[in-house]
């Protein structure tokens, strides 16, 4: 059927590249998928059961559209005890559907038709279909692996027009592993205070990083009244099928979001929010563990990939491995979708994830090391063959 009733915001974004390969590798037999971005652990057991608690209670009804107060409480204490920034419970804390949720309502709540957002990438490919989706301009400003992809904050200033109203940073960086500096993370402070701009600071990832600090925005000199956090329990937590999110930030603005969120969703799933509760108050070791394993894993990927012949920085961040796959002289596309034919291992082109990713491709390995061994194997038979 023709698309020609949908609307142009609609028909002009390109589907997303990650789903594409996750669609071919859903039709082929024995593909190891290094495509997908979330934790292959079941969600931890106790948390699993607080969920089923909460249903065997009869919770299956709307909550609060802010969400439950203890969760919310919860989140509070957890960020106080985490990095020491302190929100209101009752005021300042939405629960949401999924960190993508809470990114949806933040552009929606913010963005005027035509407002600039700034965003450094490559990223999460929601990023600018959420700013295109609420009516604003994404405007991408890459990042090289020079710098291990942090930003170059010149740039960021250099992209500020009268028209910016937000600049949106994901650290730790989905798809480069990145973790941006305290020093580069000042930077954007300061343009925001001297700009007058928000920072919607996406922080899904925090407590997966290895050996290095993660640095949450708001801590920042002045910050806390001007950024909205967003984060979820999808990645520390493995819990993407629960769909359980939150934004955080200054009263003005989070009645804002709230506002997009009671019309749009009413409250988030009941059942998740008492898991998410059971997350934070008792979740803790197996975080710990998780991130141990995705540390060992991500040792052999990366020692992997560079002795194949794929460049790869040290990601510190997240479950991604980032490879200049360009280096075989495939350009990315053709790399990931050979890769998948010949080899049956599924990595998502670097392009999906806009500017500066061209020419590289995402390697996830939120999977077993057995299949990341295997996947290895793979790739340098693919690689010598090339
Ligand atoms: N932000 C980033 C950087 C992500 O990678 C993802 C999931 N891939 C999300 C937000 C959204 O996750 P969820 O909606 O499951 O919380």
């Amino acid at each position: 059927m023709s698309d020609r009733y949908l609307s142009r915001r609609v028909a002009g974004l390109k589907p997303s590249g990650i789903r594409k390969f996750f669609d071919i590798s859903a039709t082929m037999k024995d593909v190891i998928s290094l495509g997908i971005g979330e934790p292959d652990f079941t969600t931890p057991d106790p948390i699993l059961q607080a969920g089923i608690r909460s249903l065997q209670r009869g919770e299956t009804h709307y909550t609060s559209n802010f969400g439950i107060i203890e969760l919310r409480r919860a989140l509070a204490d957890h960020f106080e005890k985490m990095y020491g920034v302190r929100y209101n419970p009752d005021t300042e804390i939405v629960i949401t559907v999924g960190g993508s949720e809470a990114l949806n309502l933040a552009a929606i709540a913010l963005l005027n038709p035509g407002d600039e957002v700034i965003i450094p990438t490559p990223c999460f490919v929601s990023y600018q279909a959420a700013v295109i989706l609420a009516g604003g301009v994404a405007v991408e400003v890459p990042g090289r692996m020079e710098n291990n992809f942090d930003f170059d904050p010149a740039e960021i200033r250099a992209a500020i027009t009268p028209r910016t109203k937000a600049i949106l940073l994901g650290f730790p960086n989905n798809p480069t592993g990145a973790v941006a500096s305290r020093e580069n993370l000042l930077e954007v402070a300061k343009m925001a205070e001297e700009h007058d701009l928000v920072v919607m600071s996406d922080e899904i990832y925090d407590q997966l990083v290895y050996g290095v600090k993660h640095v949450c925005f708001p801590t920042l000199p002045g910050m806390q009244p001007r950024t909205v956090l967003l984060g979820g329990f999808s990645k520390d937590y493995a819990m993407t099928g629960w769909r359980i999110g939150y934004a955080a930030g200054p009263e003005n603005l989070i009645k804002g979001l709230l506002r997009v969120h009671q019309y749009m969703v009413m409250s988030a799933p009941t059942m998740s929010q008492y898991a998410a509760l059971e997350a934070l108050l008792n979740g803790e070791p197996y975080v710990k563990q998780m991130v141990e394993e995705y540390d060992r894993r991500r040792k052999l990927i990366v020692s992997g990939l560079n002795q194949i012949g794929l460049p790869t920085c040290e990601p510190k961040g997240a479950f991604y491995a980032f490879p200049k796959v360009s280096a075989t002289g495939l350009d990315d596309e053709t790399f990931c979708h050979r890769l998948i034919q010949e080899q049956r291992v599924a990595m998502v082109p670097g392009n999906s994830f806009g500017l500066g990713g061209e020419g590289f491709a995402r390697a996830s390995y939120a999977t077993s090391y057995e299949k990341i061994e295997e996947a290895l194997n793979r790739i340098e038979k693919f690689v010598r063959n090339i």
